[in-house]
């Protein structure tokens, strides 16, 4: 037997005509709704005729449950004060448009059903077993998973509310949450979701009606008819396990679910809200299929997989990164989301557009406090052109504003003229390197970058002194560090400088200042970092994905949360993907585990620059 099931029809009854057509198409013998028939649209009394003549039979959602009781609130769950704010408009607008037959008609309801198909049960619910307005992610735990599954004991489960769409085996039953109607699935596609369940019912009974509900038009005023048992909030059945005599082992077995894309006029469906006077974040989310309200009930990994992932109005009390300088991050795309409450987290001050790329990790020194465990033993990882090209395309293509080029010492690569003559072609780009190789060949190779508007060096000057810079850096170094910088100066190469600061160069902060812009650099071009306790460092400041910002960065193994944590060996805390995954991919990644840092504890993290 096959038949169809749909969620959250949301007062869009395009959307619903269009499923009702779809699954008698696909050979649905039996049609549901799993309720939450308003809350998103205008048209909600345009739904009841359908329902009755497409024979949908539907049990309630919460919506559905508020609106017969005349509720104040739709009762949805939400716990952020924003997402609540939209949660109300949209259900003062229904329950001002919807008819009271319609509203008696949902007190009807079942607020769950309880069926046995040829020997396999099956357990229609709203939101889960537990609670109507629970919300089943996919990306709960396996324990949370089970738990409701437990609780409901049935072979086959069928949800709806949280709005996502999925389905896999939790235990021995098949789950499936098969999304809503209303409105798309936050993927950026107009299409919307329902479900349609096969049951080989080839050995056992036919079809057995276990569980009350009621059939759109039955007369459920004069208690006659499946739905008269069945109060508004009542459950009908609930705990008990109709699986019928096969056992489930053999009917999960036989039960398969496919999601499946639901074109309909959507065009119709927004034109309907925009005459309604329904404001342009719920009309935007229908037009583009990317979800503008309610962001803050969304889990990292639901919430990452969107475009937009905060609300506007988050910003500037709860986040300020710990210092600007050359780094900050550009405004968000005003073009985009101006007219919207919500911003995407790549391109905030959360998640700043600039892109670091390791060309390689060897260096010709072994400074004691590297973030990188860089030396010249260090594992060879280095970029070939080609990838470095690709990857430098790719950020354009995604969106980056900026490139960070670092090692090791990149001037090292025989390469690196290359790179960078492609980089700055695409982007504004920062070259980090020591300066000690800014001579002879290697320098005249670079001398046509010289003046590019979009190249700026930046390197490493850690004392006034060549004994305080050489207690960390090495022997010699700052003698070659100074000649260098003086040789990018008279060739006009821009150039910044900042110093890692330790107990021993804290006095001679000012003393490094004043030499450099006794070289001609300007104030601004000199900046203070704290040293971090990590790679070859024992000393100085920690940070972890908890405590500061993403800044994706590739290397020859993959892509990093920061550039401080690009060294897989010392840092595999900060590791997102292996190599040849995307920056889309990993832009997703970042987010994810941004959202999932800060809802541990509720607070946001700052902002550690590596370039100052
Ligand atoms: S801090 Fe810079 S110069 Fe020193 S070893 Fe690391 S990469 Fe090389």
């Amino acid at each position: 037997m096959r038949i169809g099931i749909c969620g959250g029809p949301y007062a869009n009854p395009y959307a619903l005509r269009a499923f009702i057509d779809d699954a008698r198409g696909r050979g649905c013998e039996r049609l549901f709704c799993l309720g939450d028939l308003g809350g998103f649209g205008a048209e909600m009394d345009a739904l009841w005729p359908l329902l009755a003549s497409g024979e949908v039979e539907c049990i309630a959602g919460n919506y559905d449950v508020a609106l017969a009781r005349g509720e104040d609130d739709c009762g949805c769950g939400y716990r952020d004060e924003r997402d609540n704010t939209f949660a109300q408009l949209i259900y003062d607008h229904t329950r001002a448009n919807t008819s009271r037959a319609f509203s008696a008609w949902m007190g009807y309801l079942p607020t769950e059903r309880r069926l046995s198909i040829g020997g396999v049960s099956l357990h229609l619910v709203h939101g889960s077993p537990l609670a109507l307005n629970d919300f089943w992610w996919e990306s709960l735990s396996e324990g949370e998973h089970r738990s409701r599954v437990a609780a409901s004991g049935a072979d086959v489960i069928v949800c709806t509310h949280s709005g996502l769409p999925w389905q896999r085996r939790i235990g021995d039953a098949l789950v499936v949450n098969v999304g809503v109607i209303g409105k798309p699935a936050n993927d950026g596609q107009q299409g919307v979701w329902y479900a349609i369940i096969d049951i080989d019912t080839a050995e056992t009974d036919l079809d057995t009606f276990v569980a009350g509900g009621t059939r759109p038009g039955a007369d459920v005023s004069s208690g006659t008819g499946a739905a008269s048992t069945i109060t508004a909030t009542g459950s009908t059945i609930s705990g008990t396990n109709t699986g019928g005599g096969t056992g489930r082992e053999v009917g999960t077995d036989r039960a398969r679910a496919e999601l499946i894309r639901l074109d309909y006029d959507w065009q119709a469906h927004a034109a309907s809200m925009r005459a309604a006077g329904l404001p342009e974040p719920f009309v935007s989310t229908i037009e583009t299929g990317w979800w503008t309200t309610c962001l803050e009930v969304l889990p990292p990994a639901e919430r990452a997989r969107g475009r937009y992932h905060l609300y506007r109005s988050t910003l500037p009390e709860a986040f300020a990164p710990a210092q600007d300088g050359w780094g900050a991050a550009p405004a968000a795309d005003a073009d985009r989301t101006n007219a919207l409450p919500v911003i995407p987290l790549f391109g905030s001050q959360y998640f700043p557009s600039r892109l670091w790329i390791y060309s390689n990790f060897h260096c010709n020194l072994a400074c004691d406090y590297c973030a990188v465990a860089s030396s010249p033993k260090a594992r060879a990882r280095s970029l070939s052109l080609g990838q470095f090209r690709d990857v430098v395309d790719e950020a354009v293509a995604e969106g980056f504003t900026e490139l960070y080029i670092t090692g090791g010492e990149p001037m090292l690569l025989p390469d690196l003229p290359a790179m960078l003559h492609h980089a700055v072609e695409k982007l504004p780009t920062v070259l980090l390197t020591n300066a000690m190789l800014l001579r002879g060949g290697r320098l005249d190779r670079l001398r046509d970058l010289a003046g590019h508007p979009n190249l700026v060096l930046q390197t490493s000057l850690d004392g006034a002194r060549a004994a305080t810079h050489d207690a960390h850096r090495g022997r010699g170094s700052w003698t070659k560090t100074m000649a260098g910088i003086e040789q990018a100066v008279a060739l006009r190469l821009p150039l910044r400088v900042a110093l890692t600061q330790t107990p021993e160069n804290t006095p001679e902060i000012g003393e490094v200042a004043a030499l450099l812009a006794d070289l001609g650099l300007p104030v601004e071009a000199f900046a203070v970092r704290p040293m971090l306790r990590r790679g070859l460092s024992e000393d100085g400041m920690d940070i972890s994905e908890d405590s500061t910002i993403p800044e994706l960065t590739v290397t020859a193994d993959g892509l990093h949360w920061h550039p401080a944590g690009a060294d897989l060996a010392s840092s595999p805390d900060m590791f997102l993907a292996p190599a040849g995954t995307s920056l889309s991919v990993g832009k997703q990644l970042a987010t994810e585990r941004f959202f999932s840092a800060r809802l541990t504890d509720g607070s946001l993290p700052a902002a550690y620059r590596c370039a100052i």
